[in-house]
């Protein structure tokens, strides 16, 4: 295990843009006001959403797409530094319309509606590979 102690500086509500994907609103947002650090919780609805499950045996993702409107039930995240880039590492669970759920590492997709907390934190998060997962974790 690994751990450090944050100090959480700033506080943010956010609205999603109709049309936008998901997760670049969130990285757009990190730009914009300099955040190299945060923790999100979100929900809303998507149009459609491309999601990723990590093969641990062949150490790739696997994507899947739904092309269908989807409730975020819930999505919870973290924003850190990828390779120079800000990445919001984002997980939902999704909902049909008979509420049944779908869940994994939201890749991309498109907003119909969606409303974000988001924490800041002062200290930088950086991600690089590990070699036991094939991950891209926190240093
Ligand atoms: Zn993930």
């Amino acid at each position: 295990m690994q751990y450090r102690e944050v100090d959480a500086t700033r506080e943010f509500l956010l609205r999603l843009e109709t049309g936008a994907d998901w997760r670049t609103e969130i990285e757009e947002f990190a730009d914009l006001e300099d955040i190299d650090a945060a923790w999100f919780q979100a929900m809303g609805a998507v149009q459609d959403a491309e999601v990723w499950f990590y093969d641990q045996d062949d150490t790739e993702y696997q994507s899947v797409r739904f092309d269908e409107p989807l409730e975020v039930a819930a999505c919870v995240g973290n924003v850190a530094d990828l390779g120079g880039e800000r990445f919001a590492h984002t997980h939902a669970v999704l909902s049909r319309p008979s509420g049944q759920s779908l869940a994994g590492h939201l890749n991309a997709a498109t907003v119909f509606a969606g409303e974000v907390y988001l924490r800041a934190f002062e200290e930088p998060l950086t991600r690089d590979h590990d070699e036991t997962t094939d991950l891209d974790l926190w240093l």
